[in-house]
């Protein structure tokens, strides 16, 4: 499907096709901290899918602890974080990750997987209908 999206003060906004068995929770920390909630939504798709439709991001390269290096993609005026991005020339990741909370059709949206439920806060249950990972999934 196609969706479109925006940050809180509509400075940047961004569309992409959208994979629908691709819709994910994250669980780890990193994602807790920078999204400011329990858990982040997320879905990846080809870079070639993603576009910037209307100004641009600031930027932050977060290394993971697998080593691997992710450029977060956040609006400089009110601090929404949008998606992460490959850094320049990493060819091994080419995807976007679209942090689903800022598009139009998020309550349309539900996650098929979560992941690093190792982290997930005690509170919160497994949501029925998904995929649980204690960490990352290996890729297939
Ligand atoms: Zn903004
Ligand atoms: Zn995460």
């Amino acid at each position: 499907m196609k969706i479109s999206g925006e940050c809180f003060c509509k400075a940047i906004s961004y569309e992409s096709e959208l994979d629908e068995n691709r819709i994910g929770i994250c669980h780890c920390r990193d994602c807790q901290i920078i999204s400011g909630s329990a858990f982040r939504m997320s879905s990846v798709v080809p870079v070639d899918d993603f576009n910037f439709t209307r100004g641009m991001p600031k930027f932050f390269d977060k290394r993971a602890d697998s080593g691997s290096v992710r450029r977060l993609a956040f609006c400089d005026i009110c601090g929404t974080h949008l998606c992460s991005l490959p850094v320049d020339n990493d060819s091994t990741s080419p995807f976007v990750s679209i942090r689903l909370s800022t598009a139009r059709e998020f309550s349309q949206l539900k996650p098929v997987s979560e992941i690093f439920c190792d982290s997930r806060v005690s509170w919160l249950a497994p949501l029925a209908d998904s995929v649980q990972f204690s960490r990352m999934p290996t890729r297939s």
